[in-house]
C-alpha cells in the first residue's frame, strides 16, 4: 500500500501507542484530542509483559523500565486468609514480570515516542461524529479527508456508541508518596468479602522526579458516592485502619475527599471493530473493570496488531479484517474472564466473595494452576502476540 494519511481521534494508551508505530511504518498521522494540552488522567496501572512487548516495538520499553516499578507479585487477603496469590514467575524463572507505572509516565514516554516519529497532534478538538474518512467536531467544522480514521477515544467514544451503562462498583484512587510496610513488588489487596477493597500498588515515578509513589485504592458503589462525599473523611480513614492498619502512612497525605479520584468502570464489546474507513482500538472496542489489569496492555496489542495489518496486507480492507481476526480471541477471552472475576472482587454478593475464598483460592494452588493464573495475568493466555505475527524470546 501506498503511505496512507491517518486521522487518529483521542490522545491516550491506544491513540499514542498508534501514531508512534504507524509513524515508524511512515504513515502521515494527525492525533486529535478534546485536551488542548493533551495530558493522562487517573493513577496508576500495571503494565503486563504483553504491553511491555509492543512498548519494545514503539521503543520506549527502557524508558518505561526506567520509571516504573517491576511487579513480581499479586497478593490477596481476606481476614488472614491468602485468597490471591499469583506470582509471575510460576510461568518459568526467567518469565517476564509486570511493571506498576504513573498513568503519567506511561502517557510522558508514549507522547514523547510519537511527537520524536514525526506525529501531528491537534488539541482543543471534541470530536462528535466520523463520516467517509472526516472527522466532524463540536460546532460543526469537519477534518480534511484521511484514509483511515481510528477510533481511540475510550471507553465514551462518540464513534463506538456502546450503550453506557456502569458496572455497580468503582473505585477511590490516589497517588502518593511511597510510605510504609508494603511489598515493593506486588500489588496488596484487602478484602471483607467482595464488598469492601482496599489495594496498593507500587508506580515507580513520573519522568524528572525523584520521588517514588503508590497508588491507593478504595472499592466504592456508585450509589454510596455521595454519601462518601458528605460523610467526615476520618470516618472513612478509620474504616479504612481497621481493615489494613497499615495503609496509616498512605492515610495521612490524604488531606480532603477532593485528594481521591473516584473512577467508574463498564463492560462492553462492540461487536465489529471495524467499518468503512474506520478502525476501533482500546476501550472503544472493549472495556471491563480492572481487576484483570489487562485494559491498557489490550490498548498496546490493538495498535501493535493494527499497525502490523497495515504493514502486511495489500489493501485497506483485507488490512482492517485481518486486524480484527488477530485480536478477536484474546479480546473475547479476556472479556469473559473478566467478566467472571470482577464479582469475586467487586459484589455484595456473599457466596461469591465464599467461593473465591474456600473453593477458588484452594484450587489456584493445585499443581499448574499457579502457572495458568500467572500467565492469564500476564496478558498471554490465547497467544495474543503469536496472532499478531510476533512472538517473544
Ligand atoms: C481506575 C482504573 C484502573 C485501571 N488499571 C489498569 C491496569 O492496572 N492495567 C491496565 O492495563 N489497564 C487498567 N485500566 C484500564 C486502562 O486505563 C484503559 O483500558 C486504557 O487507558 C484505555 O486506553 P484508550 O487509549 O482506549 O482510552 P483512554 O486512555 O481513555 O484515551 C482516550 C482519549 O480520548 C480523548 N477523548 C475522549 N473523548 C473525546 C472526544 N469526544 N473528542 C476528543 N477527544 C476525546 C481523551 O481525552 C483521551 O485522551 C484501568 C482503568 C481505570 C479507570
Amino acid at each position: 500500500m501506498k503511505p496512507l494519511d491517518i486521522a487518529i481521534a483521542g490522545c491516550g494508551v491506544a491513540g499514542l501507542a498508534c501514531a508512534a508505530l504507524l509513524r515508524q511504518q511512515g504513515a502521515r498521522v494527525v492525533v486529535y484530542d478534546r485536551l488542548e494540552t493533551p495530558r493522562p488522567l487517573g493513577s496508576g496501572i500495571i503494565l503486563q509483559p504483553v504491553g511491555l512487548h509492543v512498548l519494545d516495538a514503539i521503543g520506549a520499553g527502557a524508558a518505561i523500565r526506567d520509571l516504573g516499578a517491576p511487579i513480581e507479585r499479586l497478593y490477596g487477603l481476606s481476614g488472614e486468609r491468602v485468597v490471591l496469590d499469583v506470582r509471575y514467575k510460576a510461568r518459568g524463572r526467567r518469565a517476564p514480570c509486570g511493571l506498576g507505572v504513573h498513568r503519567g509516565a506511561l502517557f510522558q514516554v508514549l507522547y514523547d515516542a510519537a511527537l520524536a516519529g514525526g506525529a501531528e497532534i491537534a488539541g482543543g478538538r471534541d470530536i462528535v461524529a466520523a463520516h467517509d474518512g472526516r472527522l466532524e467536531f463540536a460546532g460543526g467544522a469537519r477534518s480534511a479527508r484521511f484514509d483511515l480514521v481510528i477510533d481511540a477515544l475510550g471507553v465514551r467514544s462518540p464513534l463506538s456508541r456502546l450503550p453506557q451503562a456502569p458496572l455497580p462498583f468503582g473505585a477511590l484512587w490516589a497517588s502518593l508518596d511511597w510510605a510504609g510496610k508494603f511489598d515493593p513488588a506486588a500489588l496488596e489487596q484487602r478484602y471483607v468479602a467482595a464488598r469492601k477493597m482496599a489495594g496498593v500498588l507500587p508506580i515507580g515515578r513520573l519522568k524528572g522526579e525523584g520521588r517514588q509513589q503508590a497508588a491507593f485504592f478504595w472499592s466504592l458503589k456508585h450509589v454510596d458516592r455521595q454519601a462518601w462525599s458528605a460523610a467526615p473523611l476520618d470516618a472513612w480513614k478509620d474504616e479504612v485502619r481497621s481493615l489494613w492498619p497499615a495503609t496509616e502512612p498512605l492515610l495521612k497525605q490524604i488531606r480532603s475527599h477532593d485528594d481521591l479520584v473516584f473512577a467508574s468502570y463498564a463492560h462492553r464489546t462492540m461487536r465489529e471493530p471495524v467499518s468503512r474507513h474506520c478502525a476501533h482500538v482500546g476501550d472503544s472496542w472493549h472495556c471491563a473493570s480492572p481487576q484483570l489489569g489487562q485494559g491498557a496492555n489490550m490498548a498496546l496489542l490493538d495498535a501493535f496488531a493494527l499497525a502490523r495489518a497495515l504493514e502486511t496486507q495489500s489493501n485497506l480492507d483485507a488490512a482492517l479484517g485481518e486486524y480484527a481476526r488477530m485480536r478477536l480471541w484474546h479480546i473475547r477471552l479476556y472479556q469473559a474472564a473478566s467478566w467472571m472475576f470482577t464479582p469475586a472482587y467487586q459484589s455484595d454478593s456473599a457466596t461469591i466473595a465464599w467461593l473465591r475464598d474456600f473453593i477458588v483460592a484452594p484450587l489456584s494452588r493445585v499443581p499448574l494452576a499457579p502457572a495458568l493464573l500467572a500467565a492469564l495475568v500476564a496478558g498471554e493466555i490465547g497467544a495474543p502476540l503469536g496472532a499478531i505475527g510476533s512472538v517473544t524470546s
